[in-house]
């Protein structure tokens, strides 16, 4: 047995020191910062792999807002693969798997795939997949005869463009022609793409997304540690995830460490964010392992009882100061994952040494998390629950087709999570709007002009519990 001299400490134990500071106007100050060393985020929050947390909807709106979400595993690799593929499919300015129809087609036919695409054209291909025209809904909107072949009303002159166009490119041919649609064809006119005005207006409406080479948003995938997760792996890879959360709850293991290599031996371009750990030496291991990134925490997550049940973790900042050390010189990223219950715990955890902070139950509480809203005394609630806890494990078996869960199961679960009500909190941007409006604010106390600079200035003074009582809201009653 050894006892540790030191006290660690988490988010409420300290504050930064206002220093000295030019900042002109916060508001206008980047946050900009790495998942990994290839992943740039123009916001350091990511949504946590929970199943009340992230799904496509919300790994959308994290991406779009210049974040990212991580796709839960706790579905079948089919489900994983499809809400991967959902989020890259809901923003591109291209689509790489347009609808044709072929010369044999008919207006009837044509007028059915607009109906239920809602895409308001199509392409014709020959029987060799050729482009050779091109119907529009406004050429189909007088057409009664149903019957009449597509290629009596298409259109032969189709402006097209070459498969490796440029969003600037297909700008300038859309103006110049003043059409709303390119067709992208190879040497042999096979169609290969499609841009349209109206993705091309999407991707300018959130200038801050977080994307991948090919324009698509970014997301993550959470796997799991055995052997037969490479299935997982190889799928969410090939469906488009930009990363893999390789997730066990304790990460400074064999099984995980194994899993890292294991995937870096298999996919080695893959980025790989291993965790979880609380120490120096769990992150050295996990980056010796061949991790990219580190996720640090150990018992702090809301919904968490780890501590209480295992008797093990170490207070959140204090874990994060220890291992953003120790993957400092590697220039392998911190995410600190738990416990962030306001924008100030954020500030805290960057000025740390974290490049980002992985957040739960806040954003369970949006429009985009999975679940549905209850409504208790008048007041709006989602639900938040630990992935370890027994109602997710029950969840989890009646998911993996085992369908019954017997009482004894039930009994001997040790579980390690909370099922939870959080309160509704509307729209994750505004959620995300306050959290990142925050930072802004704590980088401009600290004078900081960027997050890594926000690191290395930041001070940070212990406080007692009476001074956690002074800095909120105190004798007074909030309305
Ligand atoms: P929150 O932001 O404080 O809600 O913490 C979210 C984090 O809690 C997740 O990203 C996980 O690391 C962690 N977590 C999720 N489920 C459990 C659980 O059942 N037990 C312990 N920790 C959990």
């Amino acid at each position: 047995m050894k006892i540790l001299p030191d006290v660690a400490l988490t988010y409420d134990d300290v504050l930064l020191v206002p220093q000295y500071s030019n900042v002109a106007s916060r508001k206008k100050l980047p946050t900009q910062t790495k998942l990994t060393a290839k992943i740039a985020l123009q916001i350091p929050i990511v949504s946590a792999n929970m199943d009340t947390v992230t799904e496509s909807e919300m790994a959308i709106a994290m991406a779009r807002e210049g974040g990212i979400g991580i796709i839960h595993r706790f579905m079948s690799v089919a489900e994983q693969s499809q809400q991967i593929a959902r989020v890259k499919k809901a923003e591109s300015f291209v689509v790489r798997d347009p609808i044709t129809l072929t010369v044999t087609h008919t207006i009837g036919d044509a007028k059915r795939i607009v109906q239920e695409t809602g895409s308001g054209g199509i392409l014709i291909v020959d029987a060799r997949e050729r482009l050779v025209g091109i119907v529009t809904t406004r050429d189909l909107l007088f057409e009664n005869d149903e019957q009449k072949p597509v290629t009596e009303i298409m259109r032969r002159e189709v402006v097209s463009a070459p498969p490796d166009t440029t969003m600037k490119e297909a700008e300038k041919i859309l103006h110049d022609h003043r059409i709303e649609k390119v067709p992208l064809i190879d040497s042999d006119r096979h169609v290969v793409g499609l841009i349209t005005l109206k993705d091309i207006m999407k991707t300018e409406q959130f200038p801050s997304a977080t994307k991948d080479a090919r324009g698509r948003l970014a997301v993550g995938a959470a796997v799991g540690v055995r052997e037969k997760e490479l299935e997982r792996v190889e799928s969410v890879l090939a469906a488009g995830a930009d990363c893999l959360v390789v997730d066990i709850a304790h990460g400074d293991s064999e099984l995980e460490i194994e899993m890292i290599r294991n995937i870096r031996r298999h996919f080695p371009s893959a980025q790989i964010i291993g965790g979880n750990v609380a120490t120096a030496e769990g992150t050295r291991r996990l980056m010796d392992a061949g991790a990219d990134a580190v996720k640090v925490g150990v018992g702090p997550g809301s919904i968490c009882i780890t501590r209480i049940v295992a008797g093990a973790g170490v207070p959140q900042l204090s874990a994060v100061i220890e291992c953003a050390a120790a993957a400092r010189a590697a220039g392998i990223p911190i995410i600190a994952d738990g416990g962030i219950k306001n924008s100030g715990d954020v500030v805290k955890a960057l000025a740390a040494g974290a490049s980002a902070v992985m957040v739960g139950s806040l954003l369970a509480g949006t429009d985009e998390s999975p679940g549905l809203m209850m409504t208790r005394n008048g007041h709006r609630y989602k639900v938040a629950r630990g992935m370890a806890s027994a109602q997710a494990n029950v969840a989890r078996k009646g998911r993996e087709g085992e369908g019954w869960i017997t009482q004894e199961e039930i009994d001997e679960y040790v579980s390690e999570g909370v099922e939870a009500a959080v309160p509704y909190r509307g729209r994750a941007k505004e959620v995300l709007t306050q959290l990142v409006g925050g930072v802004q604010s704590g980088m401009s106390y600290s004078g900081a002009h960027s997050l890594e600079e926000l690191s290395e200035t930041a001070i940070f003074v212990r406080m007692s519990p009476t001074g956690l009582r002074e800095s909120m809201p105190h004798d007074v009653e909030v309305l």
